[in-house]
């Protein structure tokens, strides 16, 4: 185990990472709002495999999070976070305030168009503006050869690796599998938030995820049918769903009901139980979804 050096302003992180660099190191980072699960702890292993140093950024980012959305909520524990990394052995956690990311004077707002519109997008105007803004700021902090991302975020996945690109930026875009905890349940820093009842209603969402991926491998290919498998088990256990969406994996672009997916068909729900929203995904054809325990 060793203690990961913790950065709070941006000198000091620029020398460390620039040292590292000249050394010939290559720097990968893990961007997270803390509040970390095993689901992060696994980002960090496959940031230890893609380079040299690894840097946890935790940072619960206010841009991202619209009015009446639980950004005073969210939970914050850096130093529980400092002992998960420590034990995973991470090299450097940045753990900047809120000013130092966006001084008064700040106007820089990154966006990225038609990926962004569907989805969670439109359910949370202005979200992935607060997050490509954000981890572009992370990238021009920390200059990292690789940066990784959690495939539960599937459509933050798709709209950080086109901002990459379109940006030119020299940054190698890695996605890491969801991870699950028991019955299925897709690890999330929001699931602090349920209650025991709760928690049983949320594994519908992946309930509905593997019974669609089911159908899918016994030759099941109509959107509609797909995607209704998982509407009939979200439906009868969350209080609000705001989308179960069949799309193209790759564009995002929606399916309509009638539409007959090829060897890849993404569905993705957003959902609140209780006063929790939930989020989860899979790309059938593509993701294992097996029961755990
Ligand atoms: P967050 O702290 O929720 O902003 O998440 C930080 C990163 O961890 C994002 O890239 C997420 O996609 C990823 N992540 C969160 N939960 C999981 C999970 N259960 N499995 C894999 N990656 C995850």
């Amino acid at each position: 185990m060793k203690n990961p050096s913790v950065f709070t302003e941006k000198a000091e992180l620029r020398q460390a990472l620039d040292q590292v660099r000249s050394a010939g190191g290559e720097v990968v980072v893990v961007p997270t709002m803390g509040a970390l699960h095993e689901g992060h702890l696994q980002l960090v292993d496959a940031a230890k495999k893609a380079g040299d140093y690894v840097l946890v950024t935790v940072f619960v980012n206010p841009k991202q999070f619209g009015p009446g959305e639980d950004f005073d909520l969210y939970p914050r524990d850096l130093e529980g976070d400092r002992a998960k990394l420590a034990q995973r052995g991470v090299d450097g956690i940045f753990a900047p305030s809120v000013a130092l990311m966006y001084p008064p004077e700040f106007r820089t707002t990154v966006a990225v168009s038609d990926l962004t519109a569907g989805m969670c997008g439109a359910h949370r105007p202005g979200h992935f503006d607060g997050v490509t803004t954000v981890v572009a700021k992370l990238f021009g902090l920390t200059s990292p050869c690789t940066a990784i991302f959690g495939r539960k975020d599937y459509q933050q996945l798709a709209v950080i690796r086109r901002m990459t690109e379109d940006l030119c930026l020299p940054v190698k875009i890695v996605g890491v599998p969801t991870v699950r905890g028991a019955g299925g349940l897709a690890l999330s820093s929001r699931n602090a938030y349920l209650g025991k009842d709760e928690r049983q209603r949320a594994l519908s969402l992946s309930r509905g995820l593997r019974a669609a991926a089911a159908a899918f491998s016994r030759g099941e290919r109509r959107a509609g049918a797909l995607r209704g498998l998982v509407v009939e088990h979200v439906e009868s256990a969350a209080d609000r769903i705001d989308y179960i969406t069949a799309a193209d994996s790759s564009t995002l672009a929606p399916l309509s009901d009638e539409d007959v997916a090829a060897d890849r068909l993404l569905i993705a729900i957003a959902a609140h139980i209780g006063k929790t929203r939930l989020i989860d995904n899979a790309v059938l054809g593509e993701d294992l979804l097996e029961e755990t325990p």
